[in-house]
């Protein structure tokens, strides 16, 4: 969506921007989201200003997460018996090979690193 807010109200997580189960993206961007928006609340001097802070800082994680490879959700989700049986054993065979550290690391590119993310520490949020 082009805004994530209206008014008094603000949108997190999949309501906001949810990037499709194959990006694998979308729990880790409503926990930022949740952060920052957390953070821009306590911070700024009235919900207008964290709001527009929320949705500056966030829309490039957003942006960049939702972003598919070509054929992706054809691949994920075929519509033919075989083209599914295919998935599933290619899955299956992919969830052998790749552990979690591997996983990782693929997420942590999608990322970037989450050092780029504001420090609210000093906010003492309570
Ligand atoms: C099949 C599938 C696989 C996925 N795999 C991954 C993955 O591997 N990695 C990953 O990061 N993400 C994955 N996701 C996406 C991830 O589940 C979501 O992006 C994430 O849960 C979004 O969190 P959320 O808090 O925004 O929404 P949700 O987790 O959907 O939470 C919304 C909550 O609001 C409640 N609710 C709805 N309406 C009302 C109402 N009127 N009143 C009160 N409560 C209400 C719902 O019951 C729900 O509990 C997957 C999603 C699907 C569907």
């Amino acid at each position: 969506m082009d805004h994530w807010s209206k008014g008094r109200v603000a949108l997190v997580g999949d309501a906001a921007y949810c990037p499709a189960p194959i990006t694998g993206m979308g729990t880790s961007l409503a926990l930022i989201g949740a952060y920052i928006l957390t953070g821009e609340l306590a911070r700024s001097q009235n919900h207008i200003e964290a709001f527009k802070q929320y949705e500056d800082l966030m829309r490039p994680h957003v942006v960049k997460a939702q972003k598919l490879f070509p054929m992706a959700t054809r691949i994920a989700a075929p519509d033919t018996a075989t083209a599914i049986y295919v998935r599933n054993v290619l899955v299956s065979v992919a969830a052998k090979i790749f552990n979690t550290r591997f996983a990782a690391k693929m997420l942590e590119e999608k990322f970037d690193n989450t050092s780029s993310l504001p420090d609210y520490e000093s906010l003492s949020l309570r």
